[in-house]
């Protein structure tokens, strides 16, 4: 065996304290650590042909790189929707790498029943029926992927093709149906072979990004043949929820699929106060759920759920001799684009165990005030505009006047490169823009604090 990896292996205590004690340090520097930091260019390095072990390239790493890492997993870092690590989460992703599981098959470990459990949970979570099958997968975009592939399969056999065999080859355009879809709808659409230009938007009711349900009807009145409707649950800039009880009604009066995208909009029903948003969603189809938002895992982690387990896996079916059969239980292989995959259960189990509903009643709950408290600030304050009322977790604000893009660039930049909060630039209603997205267990009242002063002195 190469002399440093027996080394390494000899002394499993001491490398795991290496691990343990800079995640300590890199823990402890978070609240002050920069929340984003502006690349920098280093030398790259020829790889060595005798290795130093773990102690020293850790080390190595550590002096050459660590500066460059930011704080996005700390509690200012407000861009795009990101979610920090819960304790219980970053356990889970340790011991992930330490047992190593490929939960693919479903007859060699307990990983598989482990996920089915997690899912369960996501489940009681989102009041969503046992009738949704679930799976992990990396991201939003590969759940809605997954789902959209399973609108496609469905939509495609009512006209009596199988994609999964046959391809489009031959087919119609099948007409897929959205108003504010994220942009990872599209860039499923071209990965399907749908094409993104036959996504059309369906217009949004005045002063909203939802969809306006009577323009939906019309639509769908006019396409022949199967469709596909892409509804949100949370929209990136205003966090705007599409009437999910009058779509699904609509399901009475024509043919179509309903998939609906609540990456993070989805923990809504997590609390009371903000669960109606979601009422209707256990009518969609396909439900896509991010992981790495506000459930607080790490990267990267995501859930789809289906109502249709069987179209799942006559796309996804993964068909060889040595996986056998497949039987009423199809194994994990056979249900997403990926056959072997991380054991991704496991952080979403132990955060879910650790804290309960409750817990995440707590975090969504506070990020919505804290949320509510800065859009508060930006509308009584003569340097900033609010462009939408803050409805969930997110404040879509802009500069005072009418500030161009490269404006409002110029004061990003000089947002992350003083380092109290990182933010990121929208246009909203043709108007540049700055989302600030609270999605992150840890951020207190003392970091609004700190936020708000930031944001006043760097647009002073
Ligand atoms: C973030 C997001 C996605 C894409 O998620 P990834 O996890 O980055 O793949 C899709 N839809 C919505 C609504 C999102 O907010």
């Amino acid at each position: 065996m190469n002399e440093q990896l027996q080394q390494d292996a000899a002394q499993p205590e001491q490398v795991l304290a290496t691990a343990v004690h800079a995640a300590i340090e890199f823990l402890h520097s978070l609240p002050t650590r920069p929340a984003a930091v502006a690349p920098f260019i280093t030398d790259r390095e020829q790889l060595p042909a005798v290795g130093v072990g773990v102690a020293a390239a850790l080390a190595h790493f550590r002096q050459k790189y660590e500066r460059g890492l930011s704080g996005s997993a700390g509690p200012r870092y407000l861009g795009f929707v990101t979610g920090g690590v819960t304790p219980a989460a970053l356990v889970g992703d340790w011991l992930t790498a330490v047992y190593d599981q490929n939960p693919t098959a479903d007859h060699d470990s307990i990983a598989p029943q482990v996920e089915q459990e997690a899912l369960h949970f996501l489940r009681q979570l989102f009041v969503l029926p046992d009738e949704f099958a679930g799976t992990f997968v990396s991201g939003a975009t590969m759940s809605n992927f997954v789902g959209l592939a399973q609108a496609r399969q469905w939509a495609a056999r009512q006209q009596g093709h199988d994609p999964s065999q046959d391809g489009l080859y031959g087919l119609p355009p099948i007409p897929v149906l959205a108003t504010s879809p994220h942009s990872s709808s599209y860039k499923a659409l071209a990965m399907l072979g749908m094409g993104k230009r036959h996504l059309s938007r369906v217009p949004m009711l005045p002063e909203r990004e939802a969809m306006d349900v009577s323009a939906l009807d019309a639509a769908l009145t006019a396409v022949a043949g199967p469709a596909i409707v892409i509804a949100s649950a949370g929209t990136v800039n205003t966090v705007d929820f599409d009437d999910l009880l009058a779509i699904a009604a609509l399901k009475a009066k024509h043919n179509f699929w309903l998939h609906l995208d609540a990456a993070f909009g989805g923990f809504a029903a997590c609390s009371p106060r903000y669960a109606h948003l979601m009422e209707g969603a256990e009518l969609a189809d396909s439900i896509t759920i991010d992981g790495h938002k506000w459930l607080n895992v790490p990267y990267d982690s995501a859930i789809t759920f289906s109502r249709h387990p069987r179209l799942q896996v006559e796309v996804f079916h993964n068909a060889a001799a040595y996986l056998g059969e497949v039987g009423d239980n199809p194994a994990p292989v056979h249900w997403t684009p990926q056959n072997s995959r991380r054991f991704r259960a496991l952080p979403a189990w132990l955060t879910l165990w650790a804290y309960g509903r409750d817990g995440y009643r707590d975090i969504v709950e506070r990020n919505c005030d804290q949320a509510g408290w800065l859009g508060d600030q930006i509308s009584q304050s003569a340097q900033f505009r609010l462009l939408a009322p803050v409805r969930l977790n997110v404040v879509c604000f802009t500069l005072a006047g009418e500030p161009t893009a490269a404006v409002v660039d110029r004061f990003l930049t000089k947002v992350r490169d003083d380092g109290r909060v990182f933010l990121t630039p929208t246009v909203y209603q043709g108007i540049p823009g700055i989302r600030a997205a609270f999605s992150n267990w840890q951020t207190t009242e003392r970091d609004l604090e700190i936020i708000w002063q930031a944001l006043q002195e760097m647009a002073a």
